[in-house]
């Protein structure tokens, strides 16, 4: 059920209703009052894991049968405490997200969680603000730990509990490598309630008893699949066993794959799955197309591409980061102003790109997927692949960094014969295929990809006039070519 569906039940005009109550088409009615019942208790049901205030569940029953607008749930009915609810008004929400909904009763009631849900989704809250309300008050010793894959998350992660818990009187503090050790240092002898951290960085303090995770409480792992690939697993495993047995667990993946699994049976008990659908579609505000092209022209494409394309801000993804830096030396040549952001980056490096980038200093910025996930990026208005990327669920994250907040996007990825599989494997993902287009005035060389048509196999391209350019259409959607922004 969606957060949609949940809140929104339009009601019959009432007059419509008591005409077939009263009138010959009394069986309708009755199916009607059924299906409201039903509806009703799916609702119970789905909270019945809160205390949900009398008064509140009979209003909400009096509007079900009587067909009135259902007040949609709010954060009110949820637990909460009070700095809490004021903290989350300051910040603008209103309605608590599907996975807010689902998982903040259970973490309040002190439940495991697994929540099988990925950036985006407004999970930040749904483990932060029952964490928070917990803790309630300052105490001597940290209390809640949250393991982060990277340093951008962890800091993204640590404003989001300062800004929750800003009429409270809770510490948060956020711990990364790459930078001196002085200030986290202090910080954590100062006295922190909450920490944000990456597991090396972590592991660090603990051995040189700057903190202790003896008193802790609340365990989050976050993007838990990231910190998998990451290769964390061996560090977060040291740190689980540092931290004590009676303590509440959540764990936030978009994937569970079975490494994740056993983490699951070792680290959680008897936990409680909220799963939120993964994003296997492209927003309908993107467009995004695949750009074929022999593996030498690369650069010249990406740069015909940026130079025609008439961008507010743009990401430039990369496979590695000796690509990366390539890529925006490359750039920086043609008088792009771009910022590069990958994990070899020095934190303070790192700070700089992704804040100029933010602040529009920066048009490019030119990123490995340490940007693709979970980075909260305003009015990115185009993405460009330079590299397909390695994992499918990559191709959906990284262009959905453009057309963010139902604002629309242009996304372009740059295709060599050696990409084919993933392309295939991105497709199947995402259950369409991507149009082919090419662009016009460009010098194309011959590749074997403009050839897939012909054999089978691979889908088959048409090439046609579209606008101004030439456009690969696939001949199964008829008039090939999307829209090219030009703004
Ligand atoms: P997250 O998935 O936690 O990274 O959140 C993604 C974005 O959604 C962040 O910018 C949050 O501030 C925002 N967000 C989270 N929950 C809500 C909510 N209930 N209402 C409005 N915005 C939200």
């Amino acid at each position: 059920m969606t957060h949609a569906q949940i809140c929104i039940h339009k009601p019959l005009p009432i007059n419509e209703f008591s005409g077939l109550l009263l009138g010959k088409r009394k069986s309708i009615a009755l199916k009607i009052l059924c299906k409201r019942f039903f509806r009703f208790f799916l609702i119970l049901n789905f909270h019945q894991n809160q205390a949900l205030g009398q008064a509140q569940a009979v209003l909400r029953f009096i509007a079900v049968m009587f067909l009135l607008p259902i007040p949609a749930m709010s954060f009110n009915s949820l637990g909460l405490s009070d700095t809490v609810l004021k903290g989350i008004r300051a910040m603008g929400y209103e309605d608590p997200t599907p996975i807010q909904l689902r998982g903040i009763p259970l973490i309040l009631e002190g439940r495991d969680v697994i929540g099988s849900a990925q950036t985006g989704t407004g999970k930040t809250a749904a483990f932060g603000l029952p964490i928070l309300t917990k803790l309630d008050k300052p105490g001597d010793q940290p209390r809640a730990l949250i393991l982060e894959p990277t340093r951008e998350l962890a800091s993204q992660v640590e404003t989001a509990f300062r800004d929750f818990s800003r009429y409270s009187k809770l510490r948060t503090t956020v711990l990364y490598g790459g930078v001196k050790y002085g200030k986290q240092t202090d910080a954590l002898q100062t006295g922190t309630d909450i920490i944000v951290a990456t597991p090396g960085r972590l592991l660090d303090h603990l051995s040189q008893r700057n903190t202790t995770l003896k008193h802790l409480e609340y365990l989050v792992l976050d993007e838990a699949d990231r910190m998998l690939d990451m290769g964390f697993m061996p560090d977060v495993k040291k740190i689980i066993q540092k931290c004590p047995d009676n303590r509440h667990t959540s764990l936030f993946s978009a994937t569970i794959p079975p490494i994740i699994e056993t983490l699951i049976q070792w680290a959680m008990k008897d936990p409680e799955t909220v799963e939120i659908g993964m994003r296997r579609s492209v927003a309908e505000t993107i467009s995004h197309a695949v750009y074929p092209v022999a593996f030498d022209q690369k650069d010249e494409l990406v740069l015909e591409l940026l130079g025609k394309v008439d961008f507010d801000s743009v990401i430039v993804f990369c496979r590695t980061k000796v690509g990366a830096d390539k890529v925006g030396r490359l750039l920086k040549k043609e008088n792009h102003s771009v910022a590069i952001l990958h994990s070899n980056r020095t934190q303070a490096e790192r700070e700089r790109s992704l804040k100029g980038f933010r602040d529009g200093k920066y048009e490019v910025l030119v990123a490995t997927d340490i940007a693709s996930r979970g980075l909260d990026i305003a009015n990115v208005s185009h993405v460009v692949n330079y590299d397909v990327p390695q994992h499918p669920e990559d191709y959906v994250h990284r262009i959905g960094r453009t057309g963010r907040a139902a604002a629309s996007g242009d996304a372009f990825t740059i295709m060599v014969a050696e990409d084919r599989q993933h392309m295939e494997a991105i497709e199947r993902f995402i259950g369409k295929k991507i149009k082919r287009e090419k662009m016009d005035d460009f010098d194309y060389k011959y590749t074997a990809l403009f050839d897939d048509g012909k054999r089978g196999g691979m889908p088959r391209f048409r090439g046609g006039a579209v606008g101004r350019g030439y456009s690969f259409g696939m001949s199964t959607r008829g008039k090939g070519g999307g829209r090219k922004r030009r703004r």
